[in-house]
C-alpha cells in the first residue's frame, strides 16, 4: 500500500513526523485522534531506530487507518410519538491478532474523531491484555440521559438492526462504555437475537443468566486499583491509609472506590458531568452502596450526595473550563474515571503541587498531552489509560472464553484471572520502559509493548 502525501506537506526527513503530517492533513478536525496517535509515536520513536522493518513495511501508515469504519443512521420515535434521528457508528481498527474487540459509547459528544482515537487507543490496549483481540470502538451520539427504558429500547434496537450486519463472535465483539451498560447491551443483545436467529457471545457485558461474566462489571474499576498497586509496590509502597480523588460517579469509579476500600484506601470524591462531591470523612461501602443506587437505578445527579451526606461538599463544574476542583484537593492517589481530558495542564500542576504520588488512568486519554509530559518530569507513579483501565476489555476476553466454551467460572476464578492478568501488564510495561532506556516511564513501556506484538502481526500476515 502506498500511502501518498497529500499536496502541501513538505516532507521533513523525520519519518516519524512525516506519518504525523499526513495523519493529520487526512483526518483534519479530529484533535483527540491526532492526540491518540502523536503519543503512541512518541514513544515508537524508540523502537524504529532498531527496527527500519517497521518503516519498509509503512507500519505507521496502516496502523493508524481504520481497516473499515462503519456509519449509520439510527431513526426512532420517542415517547411522543415523534421521529428521532441520531448517527450510529463502528471503527473496525486493526484486526492483526484477533477479532476486533472494543465498547459502544453512547453520548451527545460522539463523532468520528473521538471514536477513532478510542479505536486506536485500543488496539495497543487489547494487545497488552495477553489475549487475543484486534481494536475497534463504536457508539452513537444518542444521550440516553433522561429518556425513558422504552425509548433507550427503541434506539438499540434501531442502533442492532444495522449494527448486526457488521459484528459476529468471530469478526467483531462490542462491549459497553460511556453510556452503555447492562441495561442498554441487554437490549442490544436481544435484538441481535431476535435478528440473526442466534445466541451467541456477539457482546460482552451480557447479563449473568444470559451468557455475562462473573466481575465483568467489576472489572475495569478493580484492575485500575491492581495496576496501581502494582505501581505502589515498585516503589515499596501500598494503598494502606492512602487518600483517593475518584472522578465520575459511573461504572469504573463506582468499583474503583470498591477495590481502593478493600485495599485500606480511603477515597474521597465522585462527579458527573454537572459538579464534585469532596467527603471529607471518605467514602465508606455505605456511601458507595447509596451511589450505586443513585447512579444505577435512580439514574440521578451526584450533587444529591451532599444533599444524603451533610459533611460533602458539593462544587459544580464544567468540562470546558482550564481546571477543575477536584484535582486541587490534597490527597495521595488520584483515578481520573470520566472522560477524555479531564486532566488537564494546571489540573496536573494542582496534583503535583498538592503532593499527589500516583495518577492511574481508568478513564481513556483522560490527561492532555501536556499533563502527562508534567507528571513523568514530576517522577509522580504514571499509569497510562491504555494499561491501567485494560482489566474491562480483559475480563471481556474471559467473557468470550467462557462462551465459546459454553461454561461460566466462578467469582474467584475470574477475578484471580483479572488480578494476574493486570500484574502481567504492569510488568510488561515496567519492563519494557526498561530495556527501551526509559525506566520508570510506563508510557513508553505500554506504547512500545502493545505496539510490537501487532506490527510483527501484521507483518507476518503481508499486505493486507
Ligand atoms: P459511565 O458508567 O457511563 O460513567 C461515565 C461517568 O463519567 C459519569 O459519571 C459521567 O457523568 C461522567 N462523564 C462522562 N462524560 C463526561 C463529560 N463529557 N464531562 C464530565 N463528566 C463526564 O461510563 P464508564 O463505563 O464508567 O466509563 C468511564 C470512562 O472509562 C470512559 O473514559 C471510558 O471510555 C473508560 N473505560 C470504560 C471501560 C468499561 O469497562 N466501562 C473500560 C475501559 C475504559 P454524567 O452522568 O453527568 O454524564
Amino acid at each position: 500500500m502506498s500511502v501518498m502525501t497529500p499536496p502541501g506537506i513538505k516532507a521533513s526527513g523525520d519519518y516519524i513526523e512525516d506519518v504525523m503530517s499526513i495523519v493529520k492533513a487526512k483526518n483534519a478536525a479530529e484533535p483527540e485522534f491526532h492526540q491518540a496517535v502523536q503519543e503512541v509515536f512518541d514513544s515508537l520513536r524508540l523502537v524504529l531506530q532498531k527496527h527500519p522493518e517497521y518503516r519498509s513495511s509503512k507500519i505507521l501508515e496502516r496502523i493508524t487507518e481504520p481497516e473499515r469504519v462503519i456509519m449509520f443512521r439510527v431513526p426512532w420515535f420517542d415517547d411522543r410519538g415523534e421521529i428521532q434521528v441520531n448517527r450510529g457508528f463502528r471503527i473496525e481498527m486493526n484486526s492483526a491478532i484477533g477479532p476486533y474487540k472494543g465498547g459502544l459509547r453512547f453520548h451527545p459528544s460522539v463523532n468520528l474523531g473521538i471514536l477513532k482515537f478510542l479505536a486506536f487507543e485500543q488496539v495497543f490496549k487489547n494487545s497488552l491484555t495477553t489475549l487475543p483481540m484486534g481494536g475497534g470502538k463504536g457508539g452513537s451520539d444518542f444521550d440516553p440521559k433522561g429518556k425513558s427504558d422504552n425509548e433507550v429500547m427503541r434506539f438499540c434496537q434501531s442502533f442492532m438492526t444495522e449494527l448486526q450486519r457488521h459484528i459476529g463472535p468471530d469478526t467483531d465483539v462490542p462491549a459497553g462504555d460511556i453510556g452503555v451498560g447492562g441495561r442498554e447491551i441487554g437490549f442490544m443483545f436481544g435484538q441481535y437475537k431476535r435478528l440473526r436467529n442466534e445466541f451467541t457471545g456477539v457482546l460482552t457485558g451480557k447479563g449473568l443468566s444470559w451468557g455475562g461474566s462473573l466481575i465483568r462489571p467489576e472489572a475495569t474499576g478493580y484492575g485500575c486499583v491492581y495496576f496501581a498497586e502494582e505501581m505502589l509496590k515498585s516503589r515499596k509502597d501500598s494503598f494502606q491509609g492512602k487518600l483517593c480523588l475518584v472522578s465520575g460517579s459511573g461504572n469504573v469509579s463506582q468499583y474503583t472506590v470498591e477495590k481502593l476500600l478493600d485495599l485500606g484506601a480511603k477515597p474521597l470524591t465522585f462527579s458527573d458531568s454537572d459538579g464534585v462531591i469532596y467527603d471529607p470523612d471518605g467514602i465508606d461501602r455505605e456511601k458507595l452502596a447509596w451511589v450505586m443506587e443513585l447512579k444505577n437505578v435512580r439514574r440521578g445527579r451526584i450533587r444529591e450526595y451532599g444533599e444524603k451526606f451533610k459533611k460533602a461538599i458539593f462544587m459544580p463544574t464544567d468540562i470546558k473550563l482550564e481546571h477543575n476542583p477536584l484535582w486541587n484537593i490534597k490527597a495521595d492517589c488520584a483515578f481520573p474515571s470520566a472522560t477524555q481530558n479531564e486532566i488537564k495542564a494546571k489540573d496536573a500542576a494542582n496534583l503535583i503541587n498538592n503532593g499527589c504520588k500516583l495518577v492511574a488512568e481508568g478513564a481513556n486519554m483522560p490527561s492532555t498531552l501536556e499533563a502527562t509530559k508534567m507528571f513523568l518530569e514530576a517522577k509522580v507513579l504514571y499509569g497510562p489509560a491504555k494499561a491501567a483501565n485494560a482489566g474491562g476489555v480483559a475480563t471481556s476476553g474471559l467473557e468470550m472464553a467462557q462462551n465459546s466454551a459454553r461454561l461460566s467460572w466462578t467469582r474467584e476464578e475470574v477475578d484471580d484471572r483479572l488480578h494476574k492478568i493486570m500484574i502481567a501488564i504492569h510488568k510488561n510495561c515496567f519492563e519494557t520502559a526498561e530495556k527501551y532506556g526509559t525506566p520508570g516511564n510506563l508510557v513508553n513501556g505500554a506504547n512500545i509493548g502493545g505496539f510490537l506484538k501487532v506490527a510483527n502481526a501484521m507483518l507476518d500476515q503481508g499486505l493486507v
